[in-house]
């Protein structure tokens, strides 16, 4: 029985998605005491009750203290199956941190799996579809697994409402990583999307992300979704460079202006673009698990956020890896999985 204090490090929902994803893969049961102990709103939100259920359901497993507003939660999986799934946050929370939870096992698992994920696709605090598949899936797939994300219909907050599926063509192993360098910039797009909003909104946008970025009209898209997934706005910023790509988001809300949202996704982009990586922040906390189930890997990336650090140490209670970080320059850190 792994026993992992959730108030430790970040204390968010993360600690929680790492530990049921490893626990299915490596067989092992754990008990997370003080649930999101750092969280405003502590305890398990419905969207990590669906991750909890979620990964019940892959691995047949036995859990206690799956309710809303839980602080304790043991999981006793069973084996992972392969298959057909559908999750339903039923609100909107996050629909890709549901995929975050059970993916990890079934990359690994015996045969193909089917997934249709409801809830939330465009969230504050988690990875936008777009970046799950333009920017993590990719890496995956690098590694051996093939893995494909439709999107059907977005979902934002608070509404909910979004769709998506993905296939799973597993990899009995995976294979080690390295993402050093990330060479020129080939491509760079700003996109806004509004759903039942003015579509002024949008080209606002784009104009102010581009006031700070400089990549001119060609590089701009204003996009309007319709009616009936809104109300929602999305400000996306993607670089594609030859060795590596990264995509920036902002969501609207509402009483902030259009400009405000626009400018700080741009200003996101421009810092990773400043400090010349391969691998941005968020990148950075995501990769460490497939790596560590590889066994291996590198990335070179910005200084290892609490999020990145806390997940790193959660990863090494359940896997036989350790997992490190280095100054490597003014603003680039080299983090290496190890077997140990
Ligand atoms: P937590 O805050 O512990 O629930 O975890 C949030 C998760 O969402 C982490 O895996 C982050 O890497 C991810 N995340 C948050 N914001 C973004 C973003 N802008 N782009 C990509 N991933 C994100």
């Amino acid at each position: 029985m792994v026993l992992i204090d959730g108030s430790e490090g970040e204390g968010g929902g993360q600690v929680l998605r790492s530990s049921l994803a490893l626990s299915m893969l490596t067989g092992a049961p754990f008990t997370l005491a003080n649930v999101r102990a750092r969280r405003e709103k502590p305890g398990l939100q419905r969207q990590h009750l669906t991750a909890v259920r979620a990964a019940a359901e892959v691995c047949s497993a036995r859990v206690e203290g799956d309710a809303v507003g839980s602080r304790q939660v043991s999981f006793y999986p069973g084996p992972v199956r392969a298959g057909s799934y559908v999750f339903r946050v039923g609100t909107a929370g996050s629909a890709t941190l549901v995929l975050q939870t059970v993916l990890p096992a079934l990359l690994c698992a015996d045969g193909p799996s089917e997934l249709t994920l409801e809830g939330g696709t465009h969230n504050p605090m988690a990875p936008p579809f777009d970046f799950v598949d333009r920017v993590f899936l990719p890496w995956v797939n690098r590694m051996g697994p093939t893995v494909t994300a439709t999107l059907a219909r977005s979902g934002f907050y608070p509404a909910g409402g979004g769709r998506f599926t993905v296939s799973v063509a597993p990899s009995p192993r995976l294979a080690p990583l390295a993402v050093m360098t990330r060479g020129a910039v080939c491509e760079r797009r700003v996109v806004a999307r509004v759903a039942g909003l003015a579509w002024a909104i949008a080209d606002r946008e784009v104009k102010a992300a581009d006031a700070l970025l400089g990549w001119g009209e060609g590089c701009l898209r204003a996009e309007s979704l319709p009616k009936d997934q809104g109300p929602g706005n999305v400000v996306l910023v993607e670089v594609g460079c030859e060795g590596a790509r990264e995509l920036f988001v902002a969501t609207g809300e509402r009483g902030v202006r259009a400009e405000t949202v626009a400018e700080r996704v741009a200003k996101e982009a421009l810092d990773w673009l400043d400090a010349d990586v391969p691998v941005g922040e968020h990148l950075a906390d995501q990769l460490l698990l497939p790596m560590a189930l590889a066994g291996a890997g590198r990335f070179v990336t910005v200084e290892p956020s609490q999020h990145t650090v806390t997940n790193a140490r959660v990863i090494e209670r359940f896997l036989p890896v350790s997992i490190g970080w280095e100054a490597k320059g003014a603003r680039a850190w080299e983090v290496t999985v190890r077997a140990r």
